[in-house]
């Protein structure tokens, strides 16, 4: 049998997740000699042996790689025999241009969940148990390669017992770099509110639980923040937390020790289990169970409740199931309200001493901070509404390479993005860019993802809007880099990103239907309720809701009474006496309100459909003021009538889609008093039928029957049943988000895409 020699070489998520022992082992089980080690751009291989076991080996290499594990190519090159002896895992080499995907974190496996509860383990619970196939990650990363100098584990030295197995190929922790037992890991301890130590290691997560069984309020320094903890079932405690983080109805997030549990409390489908117990771990929004001990104000006005599983073993441990400790707990990121979630011990104590009772602490410093994801379910998929812990860095795929670009993404719910080669690193949930905590994490995250992903940008996308911090600092880096910037509207990078992530050509066209809050307009109006066609390249503006005064701007935004008032006006209906958006002013802030929309005082335009919702929302007396963002929306959708199908009439008047009709039939509904979840029905499936005749139009005008469905308005789940329903009983081809969220968590993608076509697709 002649012998061969290859080299290999590998690029995907292949550090850090057992690659090396995977094709240590496979190796070793073909007899071939040689060697492999983790490059920064993947991982190299060479073998020799004889060549049916090469080929033999290489065709086994995709087959059962391990579980977290994703080979996005693979190179074999045959090369000159060598004389290897043996098959050895050799050290790292590190080009400092090349680079490689990074895993996400990872939530607790089943082997070390097991080992975690079994007396006669080593690691029985030891906080920070994990192996190959789970634990930190992202999280720890300072610098690649993935090795555990680069991460914030290095100061910890393993002791004997860790660095056998460590070492050993065969070993579920081989190579595994935030290896570490209670000889010589992490450890945790509790401290009460003046920062007094109380108890050290499971004595510390004693104390805690009793702290929550007590109804006192916690934090807990987790994988990517901090949390702050109370028990979900007592309302004292619940009330307690909203007055100290000053957040009256935003929902919390809750955590449950298993579904079991959580079927207790929600409708859980089969796919919410699957993304439950994910590697991912994520919040999964599901249907609420009315009645049950989750005390109300938890989510209040909400059909939803947002549940998790304990994803690190010190949550396991935290909520371990015992017959008088909280089946559930509320889990909400330690910060104060729209600042990011603190992830260090002194900020943290300084932090949130006004907010929690108790702090459970670790030693394991965190690099990066990081949220939990929160995920819907749409058609039995996962439907993003917050891309964060277990998902981000994770790239999105693209078909083509693009050149580095950074994209800053816009000002709510931001995110960045920056490209090479084939992959978008959209980054996690940043926040918004309204305060300088936000800011200062948005500067340091990006320059963390350049330093791990080696991305130089040749160009920077933006925001139209010229005041936005991210437009701002967008353009200091380009005047500073002297690099082209490529403006992007805002709801062209929605359509953009819909369409990239659905991987279509970058110069298809496709009709989308962009309802959102807010976009700035290319004519400097504030656009929301947009029927474009358009690609990566360009788009046109066809149809938007007809617009209306925004007076005080953002002030009609948190009061949507006013939106309501004013939107009557500029259709020309009466203010009635009786409507509760009326009643919500007093006389003097009416005249004031008339007074201002009369003389075009600071009332900008909008074709918002955020804000169309806000109006019947305030309308039928849902909401008239709201405390966080969507909520009058929110609170619309929850009160729908799933048996109603009738809806309102509307006009198509030249661009403009008129809603005069439909405004004067729901104030009459109102007069006659039909009930508030039939007319929400009822404008709810009107906004679908406008849907579905915009859909018509871009078929009719232009021949195209895909349409993208994106912006914030499409987290109604409601709306976006109706309207993927209908479309496609009338052969359209919806295309919506599964990897990224329909709200602004996508825009940096889109802004990306638009200029990578831009600069290098249309080019060739
Ligand atoms: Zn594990
Ligand atoms: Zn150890
Ligand atoms: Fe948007």
């Amino acid at each position: 049998m002649p012998l061969l020699a290859f080299h290999i070489h590998i690029n995907g998520i292949v550090q850090g997740v057992g690659f090396r022992p995977y094709i240590y082992n496979l190796a070793i089980e073909h007899q071939l000699n040689g060697w492999v080690c983790n490059s920064a751009n993947g991982v190299d291989i060479e073998v020799t042996g004889d060549s049916d076991s090469i080929h033999e080996f290489l065709q086994e290499i995709p087959q059962s790689t391990p579980p977290l594990a994703q080979i996005d190519s693979m190179e074999t090159n045959e090369i000159e025999l060598e004389n290897f002896t043996g098959f050895n895992i050799i050290r790292s080499i590190n080009i400092a241009t090349d680079f490689i995907p990074i895993s996400p974190d990872v939530a607790i496996c089943e082997n070390c969940l097991k080992e975690l509860m079994d007396p006669k383990d080593r690691r029985y619970r030891y906080p920070f148990i994990n192996c190959t196939n789970c634990g930190p990650r992202f999280t720890i990363i300072k610098e690649i390669p993935y090795d555990r100098p680069f991460t914030t584990m290095a100061d910890f030295e393993m002791c004997s017992n860790c660095q056998a197995e460590y070492e050993n190929p065969q070993d579920r922790r081989f190579h595994a770099q935030p290896i570490a037992c209670p000889d010589c890991g992490p450890m945790v301890w509790f401290e009460n509110r003046t920062g007094q130590k109380l108890a050290e290691n499971d004595q510390a997560i004693y104390l805690a639980r009793q702290y929550l069984k007590e109804g006192k309020i916690i934090a807990i320094k987790g994988l990517g923040g901090f949390h702050l903890a109370c028990d979900a079932t007592n309302s004292d405690a619940v009330r307690k937390l909203r007055e100290r983080k000053n957040r009256t109805d935003k929902p919390f997030a809750l955590m449950a020790p298993n579904v079991e549990t959580i079927r207790q409390f929600a409708d859980v489908s089969n796919p919410a289990i699957a993304l439950l117990t994910s590697p991912q771990a994520p919040i999964v929004l599901m249907p609420k169970i009315e009645g049950t001990k989750i005390v109300d104000s938890i989510a209040p006005h909400q059909s939803n409740l947002g549940f998790m599983l304990p994803y690190t073993p010190l949550h396991q441990l935290m909520i371990e199931p015992e017959l008088d400790f909280p089946s559930a707990l509320v889990m909400t990121s330690g910060n104060h309200s729209e600042e990011p979630i603190l992830h260090e011990n002194i900020k943290a104590r300084e932090g949130l001493s006004t907010l929690a009772d108790g702090f459970l602490l670790h030693d394991r410093p965190i690099h990066i901070r990081i949220d939990d994801s929160v995920l819907s379910i749409i058609e039995n998929k996962p439907y993003p509404i917050r891309r964060a812990r277990g998902y981000a860095p994770n790239p999105i795929r693209l078909t083509q390479s693009v050149p580095q670009i950074l994209a800053v993404g816009p000002q709510m719910k931001n995110t960045f993005c920056l490209t090479r080669e084939k992959y978008a690193f959209l980054s996690h949930y940043i926040g918004e860019m309204e305060n300088w905590e936000t800011y200062k994490d948005f500067q340091k995250s990006i320059e963390h993802y350049e330093r791990l992903f080696r991305i130089n940008p040749e160009i920077i996308a933006h925001d139209m809007h010229p005041d936005y911090l991210s437009t701002r600092y967008a353009n200091e880096r380009a005047s500073e880099g002297k690099l082209p910037t490529v403006p992007v509207q805002h709801h062209h990078a929605h359509l953009a990103a819909a369409l990239m992530e659905n991987k279509l050509p970058p110069e298809e066209y496709v009709g989308g239907l962009i309802f959102d809050g807010t976009g700035y307009g290319s004519d400097g109006t504030i656009w929301g309720g947009e029927v474009l066609i358009g690609n990566c390249q360009s788009f046109d503006r066809l149809y938007f809701l007809k617009p209306v005064p925004l007076p005080g701007g953002d002030v009609s935004i948190q009061k949507p009474a006013r939106m309501a008032l004013s939107t009557l006006w500029s259709y020309k209906l009466d203010w009635e006496e009786n409507l509760p958006p009326v009643q919500a002013l007093n006389p003097v802030e009416r005249a004031l309100l008339k007074e201002q929309l009369e003389k075009k005082i600071n009332t900008p335009l909008t074709s918002s459909m955020g804000r169309l919702f806000d109006v019947v929302s305030a309308l039928l007396g849902v909401r008239e003021t709201i405390t966080y963002e969507a909520q009058a929306a929110i609170e619309l959708e929850s009160l729908v009538d799933q048996q109603e199908f009738g809806y309102y009439p509307f006009e198509i008047e030249g661009q403009e889609i008129n809603l005069r009709s439909m405004l004067s039939r729901i104030l009459e509904d109102i007069n006659n008093q039909v009930s508030k979840p039939s007319i929400s029905a009822r404008f709810h499936n009107t906004i679908a039928q406008i849907s579905l005749s915009m859909s018509a139009q871009i078929e009719k005008e232009h021949q195209i029957d895909h349409i993208v469905l994106s912006g914030g308005v499409w987290q109604n789940l409601t709306l976006l049943r109706k309207t993927l329903s209908l479309l496609r009983k009338n052969g359209y081809h919806p295309i919506i988000h599964h990897q990224m969220p329909p709200n602004d968590g996508c825009v940096a993608f889109g802004q990306a895409m638009v200029a990578a076509y831009r600069y290098q697709i249309g080019k060739e």
